[in-house]
């Protein structure tokens, strides 16, 4: 088969960054056609011993914009892509699907004040992307991360979102911005200490921000643990805050991370 009539391009691995011993980030080179909107994800492969190719989604941590694709990974013990993964260098081969997939974007919502992006560990990737957009900050007046990880050393990519915020075309925007840091198993002064879901139950969250969740001017993006995005959606679900579908814009569009 000629490479245009693959489904997938080759691509090369250009950095690699550790977090923690099961936590890193990549990234690689980006072909000229791949194109996506901040907070879809790739389906990436990588070739086992066997020559078999394993398959995964994964959001894009980088913007729209940039030359290069970013990618924010756990390594799941024994799993059968993220210890391959894992095991990549710099220079290595990775496959990347030519069609980006997902709708954890921001055209799921067709109004709305405020924007709280939720996310758990890995799940926070799509959420970097979207903040690179110049659109995020338009649109809504407040925007919150609320990011849960387990321990202080999980809590990756605060440089970046420092950096964002200093960006040019950010800095007069920076205003609207809160980050709430959730660290659920130590005590971290500046972050709350229990999960997104007791939170919201409590209004622990919305009090800590100083904004109500309401299903009139709120819009909420869910991305991690899929039992905390399932466990959230049920409890937004009784705020009257509904997924949004094509044909019924609501209030919550989700992606589940593994
Ligand atoms: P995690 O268990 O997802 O925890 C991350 C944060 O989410 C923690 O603050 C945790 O709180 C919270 N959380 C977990 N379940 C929740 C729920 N039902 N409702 C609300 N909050 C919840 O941890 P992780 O380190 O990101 O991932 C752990 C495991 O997930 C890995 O070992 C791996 O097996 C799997 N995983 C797989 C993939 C994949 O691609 N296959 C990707 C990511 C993760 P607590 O501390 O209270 O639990």
């Amino acid at each position: 088969m000629s490479s245009a009539q693959e489904k997938f391009t080759r691509q090369t691995i250009t950095h690699l960054h550790t977090w923690t011993p099961n936590l890193f980030s990549f990234r690689c080179t980006r072909d000229a056609g791949f194109r996506f909107t901040a907070g879809q994800f790739a389906r990436l492969g990588v070739r086992k011993a066997s020559g078999a190719i394993v398959w995964r989604g994964y959001s894009m941590v980088s913007s729209p914009f940039d030359e290069f694709l970013e990618f924010f990974s756990i390594v799941v013990p024994g799993g059968e892509f993220t210890s391959e993964l894992s095991k990549l260098e710099v220079g290595d081969e990775i496959l990347i699907e030519k069609q980006a997939h997902g709708f954890l974007t921001l055209d799921r919502f067709v109004d709305g004040d405020n924007l709280w992006l939720l996310a758990t560990g890995t799940g926070l990737a799509p959420f970097l992307s979207m903040l690179q957009d110049f659109e995020i900050w338009q649109r809504f007046e407040q925007i919150v991360l609320v990011y849960s990880v387990r321990s202080e050393s999980e809590l990756a990519y605060r440089d970046l979102l420092d950096e964002i915020l200093s960006r040019e075309y950010v800095a007069e925007y920076a205003h609207k911005f809160t980050f709430v840091p959730v660290v659920t198993r130590e005590e971290v002064p500046g972050s709350l200490g229990v999960r997104i879901t007791d939170l919201l139950v409590s209004g622990e969250l919305e009090k800590h921000v100083g904004l109500p969740m309401e299903a009139q001017n709120s819009r909420v993006l869910i991305c991690g643990n899929p039992e905390m995005v399932e466990d959230c959606r049920m409890l937004l679900q009784k705020r009257d805050m509904q997924l949004s579908m094509t044909r019924r814009p609501g209030a919550v569009a989700v992606e589940n991370y593994w």
